[in-house]
């Protein structure tokens, strides 16, 4: 077989012509190529580290980890690969792609390919570098905008709080692991006083205020784990988990004296309100969670016969 110089002068120019980083390292890690993409964005010239051992020469790379991955390849003679979504950089390349900018690094996938002698041993590894840093952050952008969305169907738009079909959701779970753990919960439901009344004398928009205003209340009142959603439009209920109904009664005249206490201020109008408050913990003798939120509402309902600005506490069957 004669060598074609001519063959490999081609095969050279090819490789140089890849919009991909392609280097060529022997068993000892020595450079045997280091193509036009790997100088461009490496700021390393072939010729100064062609001979030289990648991991003294190559600054910041994850040593421990790219070994591994090399001795893997050469152990099962396959492909091995790395996949930016486990380990987002390998070389640190600076971004210049204005698609993706806002990524500090070039974002890379990694194929490492074992390269055997015409005696089947492998002699060689090629590792293969591609920029994805584009695909990159559309991918994260996508997952950011799906969380906000998420976000924004679970939420309430005037408050902030859950919003009703979320907040049922979430007793519905509450409500599963104390039938099925045994786990105490109380669940709290409460209304605005008069609140037709407010919307009647102050305006509409006033009574928003007013619907925002017990809901930043009710946030400073509650605990970090504490459940909170606006169930309708004055109205609101939340779960309080590994709480008894007594623990509850205090919270709600918590929050019932704080509110007691507040003034609502919106343009030329000022106005205080109260709220009326029902209490009512799990019982494992409940059908359903609609059963629970029965009774908690039964006991809201009994504040307000009873004059409202009060809690009630449902007494356990
Ligand atoms: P009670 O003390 O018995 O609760 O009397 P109330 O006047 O508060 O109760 P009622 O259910 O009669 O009135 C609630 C009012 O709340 C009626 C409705 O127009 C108003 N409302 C419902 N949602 C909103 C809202 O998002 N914003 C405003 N401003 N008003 C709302
Ligand atoms: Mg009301
Ligand atoms: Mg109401």
């Amino acid at each position: 077989m004669t060598l074609d110089l001519s063959d490999f002068h081609w095969t050279m120019q090819l490789v140089d012509t890849l919009d991909a980083g392609l280097i060529v390292i022997d068993r000892d890690y020595q450079v045997c190529a280091w193509n036009s993409f790997m100088q461009n964005y490496s700021g390393v010239n072939a010729d100064k580290i062609m001979g030289q051992n990648l991991f003294e020469h190559y600054p910041n790379l994850p040593v421990k980890w790219l070994k591994a991955k090399i001795a893997s390849t050469e152990i099962l003679k396959t492909r091995g690969f790395s996949n930016w979504e486990d380990r987002p950089v390998i070389f640190e390349f600076q971004n210049f792609s204005p698609v993706s900018q806002g990524l500090e690094n070039m974002y890379q996938n990694m194929v490492i390919t074992p390269l055997k002698s015409p005696r089947g041993e492998v002699t060689h590894f090629a590792i293969m570098l591609q920029d994805v840093s584009d695909v990159a952050k559309s991918k994260m952008f996508l997952k950011r905008s799906n969380a906000k969305l998420a976000e924004i169907g679970r939420t309430d738009g005037l408050t902030g709080l859950y919003n009703r079909t979320h907040w049922e959701r979430c007793l519905i779970d509450v409500y599963q692991e104390c039938k099925t753990k045994g786990q105490v919960a109380t669940l709290v439901m409460f209304d605005i006083d008069h609140f037709k009344s407010v919307n009647d004398n102050f305006g509409h928009a006033f009574g928003d205020e007013v619907i925002r205003a017990a809901a930043e209340q009710l946030i400073h009142t509650a605990r970090g784990d504490d459940v909170c959603g606006r169930y309708g439009g004055e109205e609101f209920a939340v779960l309080l988990k590994e709480t008894t109904a007594e623990q509850a009664f205090y919270f709600s005249e918590r929050l019932r004296k704080r509110i007691e206490q507040s003034v609502v201020m919106c343009s030329e109008h000022e106005a205080s309100y109260t709220i009326s408050l029902g209490v009512c913990q799990f019982d494992s003798d409940y059908s359903s969670h609609i059963d629970w939120l029965k009774r908690a509402d039964k006991a809201l309902y009994q504040s307000k016969m009873a004059g409202r600005n009060q809690t009630s506490v449902v007494k356990t069957c």
